[in-house]
């Protein structure tokens, strides 16, 4: 029997709003005993009357995570049919794409990247997880993967006593070789960061390629995500990171795709003073940094990081320059983002233009009622 949750005024008031989240503080009813399975499909009603379905989690504060259910359909059904419903909006975006995004699919806790002829799964919510068999055995129908990762080996499996796993669930060798844009990108879906990759970028790096030219740095390049796009449309590149592996795996992807990039393993801060100090100067600068708001407390501190790197960019860039400069913090709202770099134009004494500004890839949606899942945020500068 499907189980029913009822929900506070102040709940019902957050959901008619269209957030997808209601938290525990805000379940009235059923009693603990009478508590709803882990990871059950529950119908949800208010004061008066039923709201619709959701993800139920008998562990995480995010007790109640909405799902857009079909009428129609009983509700497992009906979760695949979202399923379905996902990947279909993806038509178009060739065999390297994210094929379900979580809650702006109506699928709380699920992520689906395909990486061309591999997959790879996050399942963290109870409801997800539970049914990962079903969506595996759908994924395999329709794409005949030749091999399917689970990547659970995220924190957040903790609040819903899920284990912290990675592992192989078809196949044996998680290396595969993905089309991106004109070239062919190897990605280690077992060890690389996230999914394998970071897919919400995709297309942001193609829209650099064409942005940026000539003598151009790419900072925070990871495993050259940037870099290799800016490289095949003949820019001269150099990448920085601070870490020697990412480095490497750039390093193999540019001679596999007949490509030079220059390399230098430091952290950006510092590099970024060591070039003022030579007096180099680039025609194009690409900051994508990690997180340095990766909670709420963090905000201060990362508001200075910020400014700091893309105040020391915009220093660097000779007249007529241009600057792409992100944020994936979600805690960092666009119009403080914003704030933060104007400040860093003000101070570095350049006359900066708004060419674009632009958020994560169309096969990475946010939802409008829930403003967090926007995190990815970036802005094309032109200087003076
Ligand atoms: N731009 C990349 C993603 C960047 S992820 C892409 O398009 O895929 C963040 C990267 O920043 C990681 O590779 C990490 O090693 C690096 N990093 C974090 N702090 C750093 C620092 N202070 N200096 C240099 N690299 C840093």
């Amino acid at each position: 029997m499907t189980a029913e949750v009822q929900i506070t005024r102040k709940g019902e008031k957050r959901w008619r709003a269209g957030h997808p989240w209601i938290f525990r503080s805000d379940v009235v009813a059923p009693e603990p005993d009478q508590a709803p399975a882990p990871g059950a499909l529950v119908r949800v009603r208010g004061g008066r009357s039923k709201l619709g379905w959701a993800a139920w989690s008998s562990t995480s504060l995010m007790a109640v995570r909405r799902v857009p259910l079909p009428d129609d359909l009983d509700p497992e059904a009906g979760w695949l049919a979202l399923v379905d419903a996902a990947i279909e909006r993806r038509t178009g975006r060739g065999t390297t794409t994210r094929l379900i995004n979580g809650d702006p699919d109506g699928l709380p806790g699920l992520v689906v990247d395909r990486y061309g002829p591999g997959i790879s799964i996050q399942a963290l919510s109870q409801t997800a997880f539970q049914r990962l068999d079903a969506v595996v055995a759908r994924l395999v129908d329709r794409f005949a993967p030749q091999v399917v990762v689970l990547r659970n080996d995220v924190k957040v499996t903790r609040h819903e006593e899920l284990a912290y796993e990675k592992r192989l669930l078809l196949g044996d060798d998680p290396q595969v070789e993905a089309p991106i844009g004109r070239l062919s990108i190897a990605f280690d879906l077992m060890e690389g960061q996230k999914t394998g990759g970071f897919l919400d970028q995709t297309d942001n790096r193609l829209a650099a390629a064409r942005f940026l030219s000539g003598d151009v740095l790419d900072c925070f390049s990871y495993d050259g995500g940037f870099s290799l796009q800016l490289a095949a449309r003949g820019a001269q590149v150099t990448a920085v990171d601070v870490s020697e592996p990412a480095l490497e795996r750039l390093r193999c992807n540019a001679e596999r795709n007949g490509l030079a990039i220059r390399t230098v393993g430091a952290n950006v801060f510092d590099q970024l003073r060591a070039f003022e100090a030579e007096g180099r100067q680039f025609d194009g600068i690409v900051l994508d940094p990690p997180a340095f708001c990766p909670n709420r407390k963090a905000v201060p501190a990362g508001r200075r990081a910020y400014k700091e790197i893309n105040l020391r960019a915009l220093k660097l860039l000779k007249p007529g320059g241009r600057l792409v400069s992100w944020t994936c913090s979600a805690h960092m709202t666009r119009p403080d983002f914003e704030a933060v770099v104007a400040e860093a134009a003000a101070d570095a004494r350049r006359w900066t233009r708004v060419v674009e500004r632009r958020s994560a890839a169309p096969d990475h949606p946010s939802l409008l009622t829930a403003p967090e899942t926007d995190y990815l945020k970036g802005l094309h500068l032109q200087v003076d």
